[in-house]
């Protein structure tokens, strides 16, 4: 009896986890303060004399991290900020955070990424705005060179985030509109939704348009629609941060799965709005209840413009692999799958058109057309 070994073409092909690694990935929303080595943690509260560190061991603290940010306790979540912005106050310790960053990402196989970070909470030692700017640029470069030498590319831009509860958003706009030809891809605003809504920072916003620059705004994360709708239809964010709340604005038939957008819904889909997805973090925060549960399932199959992220790899012991093996276990996600969440990511970046379609023609579909193909030569 002859046999073929062959594979229906509707059975979908499950990548191994060596598969997810090696694939091209790209990260729009990932915080520097939220991605530090513990050991990184550690030897820099050594040298600075920071003693309020609740575990000395890298292991057992990066353990306590991640307990913390999945305590439901919002104090604990703080607190595990204010540990890694305390150690993170001089040059020296920014550009190795940095550095250490864009390393290890492209370790992960991370072949652009945009990490922001809010360069006010650098100030406490005396740096200046710019300062702190360019210690992390330079670490962003050194990072990028290592991962050269380790036969890795990848790219780096940094966000620059103004905190939502401050009233610095002008300034740090300025600031973003100041580095954009050197390491500065964009603007963010971060910190608590409730009672601190996006119009607050509105002048911020609106030099941003006339300068003819790009920003991102966290919004729809735990705090509904009205977040979402403020953060487009008001400020005229590019993407939004998670935007998992866009879920209270689509219905679905219970009896014949009918799906109904609102308006809302409608244009973010309409306009391909990008949506900063971030699943682990997510459930830490209790912005989904499960993965199977999480929007971004009936998302993908709408089509939105859906991207897949970190947000905070130290808190959430996660990485762009991680975030991407959780995804296909729970909705049996293949390569193709991943490499449309890669080029959503890619469309959706702040570095000029030309270079994205470069990235999305000449780096990732030729290696997921690779990945796609191996089983051919088993
Ligand atoms: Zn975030």
């Amino acid at each position: 009896m002859t046999s073929q070994t062959t594979v229906h073409p509707d059975r979908p092909r499950i990548p191994s986890p060596d598969q997810i690694r090696r694939a091209p990935k790209v990260l729009l929303h990932d915080h520097l303060d939220g991605g530090l080595r513990p050991g990184t943690i550690v030897d820099l509260a050594r040298e600075q004399g920071y003693t309020n560190l609740p575990e000395t061991d890298p292991d057992k603290l990066g353990v306590w991290f991640r307990d913390a940010a999945d305590s439901g306790s919002l104090e604990r979540y703080l607190e595990t900020f204010a540990h890694t912005c305390a150690v993170m106050q001089t040059k020296e310790a920014l550009f190795r955070v940095a550095a250490e960053c864009a390393e290890d990402l492209a370790e992960d196989g991370v072949v652009y990424a945009e990490i922001r970070y809010a360069p006010e909470q650098h100030l406490e030692k005396g740096l200046s705005l710019e300062e702190v700017v360019e210690a992390v640029n330079e670490g962003f470069r050194e990072g990028e060179r290592r991962a050269k030498e380790n036969g890795h590319r990848i790219r780096v831009g940094a966000l620059l985030t103004a905190m939502r509860h401050a009233a610095r958003a002008l300034e740090i706009a300025e600031l973003a509109n100041r580095y954009r030809d050197s390491g500065v891809v964009g603007f963010d605003i971060a910190g608590a939704e409730a009672g601190f809504p996006p119009t607050r920072h509105l002048d911020a916003f609106e030099y941003l348009k006339r300068e003819n620059n790009h920003f991102t705004i966290h919004a729809g994360e735990a705090f509904g629609l009205p977040s979402i709708w403020q953060a487009l239809q008001w400020c005229g964010a590019d993407r939004l941060g998670h935007g998992v709340r866009i879920i209270d604005d689509i219905e679905v038939d219970k009896e014949d799965g009918t799906v109904r957008l609102g308006r809302l819904a409608s244009y973010v889909r309409d306009k391909r709005i990008p949506l900063e997805m971030c699943p682990s973090s997510n459930l830490q925060t209790g912005a989904a209840g499960s993965l199977a549960e999480h929007p971004i399932g009936l998302l993908r199959e709408l089509r939105f413009r859906i991207t897949v992220n970190t947000d905070n790899r130290l808190m959430s012991g996660t990485s762009m692999s991680r975030e991407f093996a959780l995804l296909v276990e729970t909705f049996g996600y293949t390569l193709t799958d991943l490499e449309w969440f890669t080029v959503n990511a890619l469309k959706s970046a702040f570095i000029p058109f030309d270079e994205r379609l470069a990235m999305i023609n000449d780096v990732v579909k030729p290696r997921y057309a690779e990945l796609r193909s191996e089983w051919l030569f088993r």
